[in-house]
């Protein structure tokens, strides 16, 4: 075990942290830079092993919507509301300079700069939970994971190698398990999630139609991703007729990223014994009531499964998810489209931009190229 000290230089360390609990579509004022201290080292005398990681790549995911919100007491939500920031102000700057805050957290890319825990080591390269902010120390390091394809962009364990591209592994493998011929459907297609579920699908040997919200990501779809359809739901009038013209022969794998009224036209259009693979609904995450579905009768006569999955209990298979991913990337069977933004400060913007669309690809923060 190395590491732990008092007598170590402090660095600047600029964090997002949540203003004020948010009702309806976030926005960027939402959201707070400011920025604060860290010393260079686990501090010492403490009681349990922690890592100190410098972050290099944060990701920026719709599921944190759900941790902005303030929920009541006993009510469902996958993780805790994030806890408004706690800011004492030093000086005034454009910044504000704080010495207490809690940071918005989510799933990020870093470098070991100290350890007190056995398993890591200074320079060990992790991702792995961590806070919005450029140095986190982890105390669970139990909770990060140690990157073995180096020989890859760092920043695809952001999303294809992370948790995404899990995500879209467990989803379809698990979930939805293809076979070859198989009509799939997936939308939100270009997002992170959905790039990488359909190039799965593909290489399944399924037929892979994809919905998404522009001309240029339907490009993407079909030059990029090797999808063999693709609409921009956003100028069709009817979606029902758009699935129907993509896929006449209807659908036997739903991959669904959006809820809402397109998968109310999806259920219309499943064929027997299809798979709708509930992976998320952010198309219902602003609003105050959630649309409520018209067709779920027709699960029964077409004895149709819908089944929900969260990517948290899949992590037992992340070690071969990890091999597979990393070869089907170096064979060139599956293609990677980022959209990266630089510095911290971009956070905020990024993050709101996933519910209006404006990204194109894996939506990731670049703080520092090691
Ligand atoms: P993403 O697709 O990279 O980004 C979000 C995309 O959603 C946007 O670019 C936009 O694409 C689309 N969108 C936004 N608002 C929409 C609306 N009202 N209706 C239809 N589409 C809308 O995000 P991601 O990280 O890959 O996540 C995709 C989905 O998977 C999300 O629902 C997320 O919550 C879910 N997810 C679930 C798990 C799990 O464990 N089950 C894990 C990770 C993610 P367009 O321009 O194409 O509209």
């Amino acid at each position: 075990m190395a590491g732990g000290g008092d007598d170590a230089a402090a660095a600047r360390n600029k964090m997002v942290v949540l203003k004020r609990h948010v009702t309806g579509f976030p926005m960027e004022e939402d959201m707070e830079v400011v920025v604060g201290a860290v010393g260079l080292r686990v501090p010492a005398g403490s009681s349990t092993p922690a890592v100190l990681v410098k972050n290099l790549y944060l990701s920026c995911d719709p599921w944190m919507r759900g941790r902005m919100s303030k929920h009541d007491e006993g009510a469902t939500a996958p993780a805790p509301d994030f806890v408004i920031g706690e800011v004492r102000l030093h000086e005034p700057t454009h910044l504000r300079v704080v010495d207490s805050y809690q940071t918005m957290e989510n799933y990020g890319v870093g470098k070991v700069i100290d350890s007190t825990h056995p398993e890591f080591k200074s320079g060990d390269l992790v991702w792995g939970m961590s806070g919005w902010e450029e140095y986190t120390l982890v105390y669970q390091p139990e909770s990060l994971i140690k990157i073995n394809h180096t020989e890859l962009p760092l920043s695809y364990y952001t999303g294809v190698l992370g948790m995404t591209g899990l995500t879209a592994y467990a989803g379809v493998m698990e979930v939805g398990r293809p076979k070859r011929g198989d009509f799939v459907f997936v939308s939100a297609a270009s997002g992170a999630v959905g790039q990488v579920a359909g190039q799965l699908a593909k290489i399944a040997g399924c037929y892979v139609v994809g919905s998404a919200g522009s001309d240029e990501k339907v490009d993407l779809l079909k030059t990029k991703f090797g999808f063999d359809d693709a609409f921009n739901y956003k100028s069709e009038t009817d979606f029902a007729a758009a699935l129907k013209r993509c896929l006449p022969d209807g659908i036997d794998i739903y991959f669904d990223n959006v809820g809402g009224a397109t998968l109310d036209a999806a259920l219309l259009h499943m064929r027997h014994g299809g798979r709708v693979v509930v992976c998320g609904m952010i198309s219902q995450y602003n609003l105050e009531e959630p649309d409520g579905l018209r067709n779920m009768l027709c699960i029964i006569p077409k004895a149709v499964r819908v089944e929900g999955f969260n990517v948290a209990g899949y992590f037992h298979m992340y070690s071969r998810f990890e091999e597979e991913m990393a070869r089907y990337i170096k064979e060139g069977k599956i293609a990677v489209v980022e959209d990266v933004v630089e510095g911290i400060e971009s956070a905020p913007v990024a993050l709101v931009g996933l519910f209006s669309g404006r990204n194109l690809g894996k939506q990731l923060v670049a703080l520092a190229r090691e």
